[in-house]
């Protein structure tokens, strides 16, 4: 570039040098002038240049002086000149034509086209390198078909399918492929093609992303891992030509692994109705178009990762594409134990009793797990200890779960006393009915999350299936807190919000969903959409019988909270017994709990 600035300097100031070297000394005048100064034999000397006559003449007092004019088609000059005389010493006016320098042909060729294509291209891509650097993206602004990104394969993958517990059968079904990308010569001898691609299906924290990295680490292959929305750029073509050089560099790479996180972001199903989203749409086209197009037998196995598998366009889930689908749900009660085993390992723990924490975490997903240890070793660290104990586990469940612990006080006495007899209205209902978890702990300590006390509650085992006494005990179980308020204080408080609406969800799935109500019998009133990622509902019912669904859970609702109701009249005595005890600790365990309730029980 530089050079190429310089050559066109000199060009333009060649030009400039003559006048600019002495302008003061030159007189303009004009052409008969000249005629005459010759004629009258004052000329000394005459030089043509550029269409300019340009001569020294001797004043009338002989002083020399340099003039200028403009040349004139005079053919009679040279004669003129030849014949003049002059103060010279031969006598004869010496005079000459100054013919411009030609370049030479190739120079000319390459000052007035190479030069200026070579200056433009520089300009473009000095242009599209800073745009591009502007648009963070990677992408190649006015590309010609390649992203020009550079996908950087991880070559080096430490994890394995020892880091990912539970899941067996989705470690089962990984196996295969694992073993294919090992030596895919085994398999193109008989001829046989592995699915190109595994779809791994589960809601948010299950280990998606873990497992298809332990797939690359036990194969030992390259890993190239990139997340669906990276491929949803600013301009229509781009996230296309990311596919294309994604698929090229793993060719070239294979045995390899290419992982598509959250391929929703680019797989939702393509609509026709309204405009869709052109720059998605072309992107899909190009992957579906990629997946057919590589050789099976290469060993280039690509896995995905979606907890929206309804979304996704069914073109991709079509034989040769993503044909196998791998669940991962979320772990039972050894599952969790195994998930709590692995991330344990990591820290300093002294005979840690996992068994509890797996019971009091049913439902959490391998990701809450993983940091529910982690918490726990931060309370260690906090409090000064070097080990983690089971107890900074179960406060980190809760703490997971619930929210931290509020310190300064915020409740008054009366306040609290009122959260007690909530609680303990929870703990007695289940305490007295059959076939409802037992209580594992209660306390009415605020936290941060809003609670400002909880009942807790622990199953033994799991339970997949529950009956219809189940959910009506859970339910009864709910509005105890607001039944106690009732019984006790005659009037109702606000905290029993949360009650109302776990009680209410539940049974408006027990009429809508598990055909639970007589007047409905086995009949669906309701789907549930997007089932990983919290589920919202939709009715499937005319308007008339959304309003008798309405009443319906009324009515198993109203049916619960008279049991409550029941109950706790019927066992006044513990109550007021249980709840002073509660009031005073704040925090009691199941055991403490149970030991009241046995010592009424075996009296009555
Ligand atoms: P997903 O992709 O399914 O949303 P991730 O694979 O990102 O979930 O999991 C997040 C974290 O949760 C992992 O890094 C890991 O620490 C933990 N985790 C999830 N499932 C498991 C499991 N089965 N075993 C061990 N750790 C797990
Ligand atoms: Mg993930
Ligand atoms: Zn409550």
């Amino acid at each position: 570039m530089g050079i190429l600035w310089g050559i066109l300097i000199v060009l333009f100031l060649n030009g400039l040098i003559f006048p600019l070297f002495n302008p003061r000394r030159i007189t303009a005048t004009d052409y008969g002038t000249f005629i005459s100064y010759v004629d009258s034999g004052r000329v000394k000397e005459v030089m043509i240049k550029n269409g300019q006559i340009y001569f020294s003449a001797a004043d009338a007092d002989g002083k020399a002086a340099t003039y200028q004019t403009g040349e004139i088609d005079d053919p009679g000059l040279v004669g003129r000149l030849l014949a003049a005389e002059s103060p010279n010493e031969s006598g004869k006016i010496v005079f000459t034509r100054i013919v411009p320098q030609e370049n030479s042909p190739i120079l000319n060729f390459i000052l007035m086209w190479v030069l200026p294509g070579l200056i433009f291209y520089m300009l473009w891509r000095q242009a599209s390198r800073s745009i591009q650097a502007r648009m963070g993206s990677g992408g190649n602004f006015l590309s010609f078909g390649s992203s020009g990104a550079k996908i950087y394969a991880d070559s080096d993958v430490k994890t394995t399918f020892a880091d990912v517990a539970g899941q067996d059968e989705a470690k089962e079904a990984l196996t295969e492929i694992v073993d294919f990308l090992h030596s895919p010569s085994k398999y193109a001898e008989i001829g046989a093609s592995l699915p190109k691609g595994a779809l791994l299906v589960g809601p948010p924290g299950t280990g998606k992303t873990l497992i298809a990295r332990a797939v690359a680490g036990e194969a030992k292959v390259p890993f190239f891992a990139m997340s669906g929305s990276e491929f949803v750029q600013m301009f229509v073509g781009m996230g296309a030509a990311k596919v294309r050089d994604l698929f090229k560099q793993a060719g070239e790479k294979a045995p390899c692994i290419i992982f598509i996180d959250e391929i929703d972001a680019i797989g939702k199903r393509r609509d026709t109705a309204i405009g869709g989203n052109d720059e998605r749409e072309q992107t899909l086209n190009q992957l579906l178009t990629e997946m057919d197009g590589f050789d099976g037998r290469k060993g280039v196995v690509i896995l995905a990762a979606t907890n929206r598998p309804e979304s996704l366009d069914k073109a991709l889930l079509r034989p040769g594409r993503f044909d196998r689908r791998i669940q991962m749900e979320l772990p039972d009660l050894e599952g969790r134990k195994a998930i709590l085993k692995v991330h344990l390992a990591k820290v300093k723990h002294e005979s840690v009793d996992l068994s509890i924490v797996a019971q009091a975490t049913a439902g959490s997903s391998g990701a809450e797990l993983a940091n529910i240890v982690n918490e726990a070793a931060l309370r260690a660290v906090r409090q000064g200890r070097r080990k983690v104990t089971t107890a900074d586990l179960e406060e980190s469940v809760e703490t997971v779960m619930a929210g931290a612990q509020k310190k300064n006080k915020v409740l008054s006495g009366e306040e609290k006393r009122i959260v007690a007899y909530h609680e303990i209205g929870h703990a007695l209902v289940a305490a007295m009915q059959t076939a409802s978890a037992p209580v594992h702990k209660i306390t009415i300590i605020p936290r941060t999350s809003g609670a400002l006390g909880y009942t807790m509650q622990v199953d033994e085992g799991e339970q997949v299936l529950l009956s219809r006494e189940n959910l009506f005990n859970r339910i009864a179980t709910l509005t105890g807190g607001r039944s106690a308020e009732e019984l006790v204080f005659g009037s109702i408080t606000t905290g029993a919000s949360n009650d109302i609406e776990q009680a209410t969800k539940l049974a408006r799935a027990m009429v809508t969903r598990f055909g639970m109500s007589e007047k409905y019998d086995m009949m669906g009133l309701e789907t549930v959409n997007n089932a990983y990622l919290g589920g919202d509902n939709a009715l499937t019912c005319s308007s008339e019988t959304a309003a008798e669904i309405d009443n319906e859970v009324l009515r198993i609702v109203r049916e619960a909270h008279e049991k409550a109701r029941g109950i706790l009249s019927e066992h006044r005595a513990l109550l007021d017994e249980a709840a002073a005890f509660l009031l005073e600790r704040e925090t009691i365990t199941g055991e403490e709990f149970m030991r009241i309730v046995r010592k009424y029980e075996s009296v009555g």
